[in-house]
């Protein structure tokens, strides 16, 4: 069993409550699943972790770009164009 200690009280890992400040908005955000997201090759423990309505904002937003990007693309001009390409590549 790993655990922490904080004086001479031991607490098993499992067992603690884990939170964030979510990176967008800065709400305090419960990490329920941490030993998921830890388990998960891709996610290190110093990721941020998004709240609820941050998440949805981005899943909305990605949902939206994907399903209007190709008409978006057919009526913008070329430097339009490589504008947003700019400034997508920048928040990544
Ligand atoms: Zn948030």
């Amino acid at each position: 069993m790993v655990y922490t200690k904080i004086g001479r009280k031991k607490y098993n890992l499992v067992d603690l409550n884990y939170f964030c400040y979510c990176p967008r908005c800065g709400k305090e955000t419960a990490v329920p699943e941490i030993f998921e997201l830890v388990g998960d090759s891709d996610f290190c423990i110093t990721d941020d972790v998004y709240c609820e309505e941050c998440s949805e904002y981005f899943r909305t937003t990605r949902n939206f770009v994907s399903e209007n990007i190709d008409e978006a693309l057919h009526k913008m001009d070329d430097k339009t164009v490589n504008e947003i390409v700019q400034a997508i590549t920048a928040t990544m």
